[in-house]
């Protein structure tokens, strides 16, 4: 797969009203605009509004119509600012990161052997952070309602 065919991911925060906490639209974004998506965080709370953290993927105009569907529906839409940062004093450039990037964020220079961080390309998916092995990567979720 080369660059051009990198799906567009988005990560969101969706807070649903009590009313819409049962109904299946988040599924509906596969069905409707041909999206998948990643749940990276769920919670109801006792009042039983939802709380959602989602990766989409697809394509960029699709996201765009998905999000406008889903706060047609009442539920509240906000950008995950989620930062990831690399301790370069601890990266030993093993390389055990770029295996599992998904939108190769992470590469391995061969010549140089030594691993290059990308963050404009960087989706702050958060998967190199449970790979590393001297914990180097770390995750900051900046915003969010929870
Ligand atoms: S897995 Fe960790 S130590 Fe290895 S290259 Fe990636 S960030 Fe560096
Ligand atoms: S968080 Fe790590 S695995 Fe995810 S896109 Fe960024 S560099 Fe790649």
């Amino acid at each position: 797969m080369n660059d051009t065919q990198k799906a567009y991911r988005k990560n969101i925060h969706l807070t649903f009203p009590p009313q819409v906490s049962k109904e299946p639209v988040v599924c509906n974004l596969t069905r409707l605009f041909d999206l998948t998506f990643n749940i990276l965080k769920a919670q109801i709370t006792p009042r039983k509004e939802g709380y959602l953290t989602l990766e989409l993927v697809g394509s960029q105009e699709n996201c765009g119509k998905a999000i406008a569907y889903l706060k047609e529906h009442e539920i509240a839409v906000s950008p995950v600012d989620q930062r990831i940062s690399r301790d370069e004093d601890s990266c030993m450039h093993c390389g055990m990161c770029t295996a599992i990037c998904p939108v190769d964020a992470l590469h391995m220079d061969w010549v140089a052997r030594t691993v290059t961080f990308d963050t404009e390309r960087c989706t702050a998916c958060g998967l190199c952070t449970k790979v590393c092995p001297v914990r180097a990567m770390h995750v900051e979720v900046e915003n969010g309602p929870w």
